[in-house]
This record gives C-alpha cells, structure tokens and sequence, in this order.
C-alpha cells in the first residue's frame, strides 16, 4: 500500500494568506478576526485583492494599511490594469510605497462584467508582464504573478502562457501564484513544464478550500479551473447541509495539500475568502504551528 510520507518527516510549510477587502461594517469585523485568528501562523505574507476594474482602490488600500499598522503581517497589495491609465495604476502604487507597503500582486484583471472580452485600456499597461515592468520603476517592490496550470481561459496555447509566465518573470517578478486548482497531479506537471521552460523562480500552488461547492462550481467554469467529477460526487446532496460540506471540504483540501507536500511542494498559498476556519486546520494539517 502507498501511504503519505509521515507527517513528522515534513518541514513546516511555508504560507501565505489571501483576503478581499470587506464592503460593509460587519464584513470588516469578519475580515478582522479572520486576520486575528491566522496571524499566529506566522504566514510569509497576507494579499489583499483588487475589485474587478479597480473597484475596490480605496477598500483594498484601507484594509492593506490596516493589516501593516495594526497587525505583525506582511501585507500585499493586489493591483491590476483594468480600467486606469498608466499613471493612474502609477499613483495607487506610488502610494502603496509611500505607505510603507513593499510588496505587490501585479495582475492584469478582467473586463467588467457585460463587457465583450478584454481590451486594454487607451493608455494603460495592457497586461501583467507590462505593469510589472511599470512597477519596478517607481520602487524595487517584491512583485507576484499569477500562474494557471490549467491555462487560463484565454491563452492560445498551453506553451504561450507558459511564455507570458516568463516574460512577467523576465520582467521583475519574483514569485509565481497559481488560480486554484483541485487535481494535485495537475499542478505538478505544471510546475515540470514551468522548470522545463526555464523558470526557476517559486510557483506556489492557490488552494481554495471548498466549502459553497455550488458557487465554486459555477465560478470555476469562467476562471478555466476544472471541477472534477469526483468532486460533484462527494459534495452531492449536500446543497443545505452547510456542517457536512465544511468537513467534506476539509478533507478534500487536506488531501490535496499532502498529496503536494508528498511530491516536495513546501508553500502554500490559500484563498481564505475571509473565513479562517478551513484554511487554519489544513495549515495545521501541513505542520503549521502558533508561534510566539
Ligand atoms: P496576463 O498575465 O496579462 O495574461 C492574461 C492573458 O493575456 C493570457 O492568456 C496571456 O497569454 C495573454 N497575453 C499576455 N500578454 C499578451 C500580449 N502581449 N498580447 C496578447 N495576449 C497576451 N483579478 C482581479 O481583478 N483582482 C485580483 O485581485 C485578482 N487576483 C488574482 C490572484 C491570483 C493569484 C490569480 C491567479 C488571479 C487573480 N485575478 C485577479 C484574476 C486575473 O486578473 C485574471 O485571471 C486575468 O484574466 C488574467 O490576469 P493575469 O495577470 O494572469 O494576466
């Protein structure tokens, strides 16, 4: 029988958290105490998302400045190039390191809803690999990417994305963060054919631990992550039994994370979606432990 490797053989992962910038009072306190409840793992860096066409500059400037002041993380700021000119996307980043804020996820974003695909904005970056360019301009900001093991939607090819990884590597940044993904063999041939391609720097599996799988379902098909069949199975007939999809989905990402783990993958980056629950005992599941 192949069993996992035992735990006390593998070394403490290394983490990262990602959070949205709440809309609401209530929103906040939720985000807060998530933010509390993980700190203790002592995460590398927690990433704040940017709304879909900038929607969000204010909120996720305001939550990013809040986790620098009022907590011992390390904060990261989405931003993207949607909607803004180069010198608007300039200014939110030169704030950013005004305010002390020294490390960006740097993305290129989506139309907004309703819009016919992607345009670049008149006078904006056009894509990721452009802003990251942009970026290290104004100041030597660790920089962050995303990666997509199973493509992204609008690639022409598997191999031109790959290319399109490279050149936002080639142009400053330092750490790739892939979409998620449920099929852990997926993310490992990836990172084969990332290695094959020559880029050497880390490629850190997004985990999203499931617990809506209807709203993940429906999600994954416009992101290009596949849902696996086996994955409908388990969550089936579970729509309004909230307590026994929380624990399927724990074991679905505990699987997942040491099968990963199994196969040398050391850091982890989780989707939290603000709910510190899932994502604090599978990080404990990987070894992760309070510090301090
Ligand atoms: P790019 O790397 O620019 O690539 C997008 C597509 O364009 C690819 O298919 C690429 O092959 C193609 N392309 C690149 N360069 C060229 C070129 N010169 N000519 C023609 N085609 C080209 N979205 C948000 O709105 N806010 C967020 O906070 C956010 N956070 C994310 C975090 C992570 C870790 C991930 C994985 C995604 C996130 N997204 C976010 C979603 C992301 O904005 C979308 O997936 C978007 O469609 C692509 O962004 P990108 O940075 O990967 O784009």
């Amino acid at each position: 029988v192949d069993a996992l490797p035992s735990l006390t053989a593998m070394p403490a992962p290394l983490l990262s958290f990602e959070f949205f910038p709440p809309r609401t009072e209530a929103l906040e306190a939720q985000l807060w105490s998530c933010v509390k409840r993980l700190e203790p793992l002592a995460p590398r860096f927690v990433s704040v998302t940017y709304g879909a066409g900038g929607t969000t500059q204010a909120r996720t400037h305001a939550t990013v400045t809040r986790i620098l002041r009022e907590s011992s993380l390390t904060p990261a700021a989405h931003l993207t190039c949607v909607g803004a000119t180069k010198e608007e996307v300039d200014a939110v980043a030169r704030d950013y390191w005004e305010a002390g804020v020294r490390h960006i996820v740097a993305l290129r974003g989506d139309a907004p809803s309703g819009a016919n695909g992607y345009e670049p904005h008149p006078g904006g970056y056009a894509y990721a690999a452009d802003l990251v360019a942009g970026l290290k301009r104004i100041g030597d900001f660790e920089i962050s990417v995303a990666a997509y093991p199973e493509v992204h939607p609008t690639a022409s090819s598997p191999d031109d994305d790959l290319d399109n990884l490279k050149r936002k590597i080639d142009a400053g940044a330092t750490r790739a963060i892939t979409q998620y993904f449920f099929d852990a063999p997926t993310f490992l041939r990836f990172i084969d054919r990332a290695h094959a391609a020559g880029i050497t720097v880390p490629i850190v599996p997004g985990i999203l631990p499931v617990s809506n799988f209807a709203q993940v379902a429906k999600f994954s098909a416009m992101c290009g992550a596949r849902v696996p069949d086996w994955m409908g199975t388990l969550f089936d007939g579970l729509d309004e039994d909230a307590e026994t999809r929380r624990m399927v989905a724990a074991v679905v990402a505990a699987e997942q994370v040491r099968l990963l783990q199994a196969n040398g993958v050391d850091e982890f980056h989780f989707y939290t979606l603000n709910r510190p629950d899932l994502t604090y005992a599978i990080a404990h599941i990987l070894g992760a432990r309070p510090q301090g």
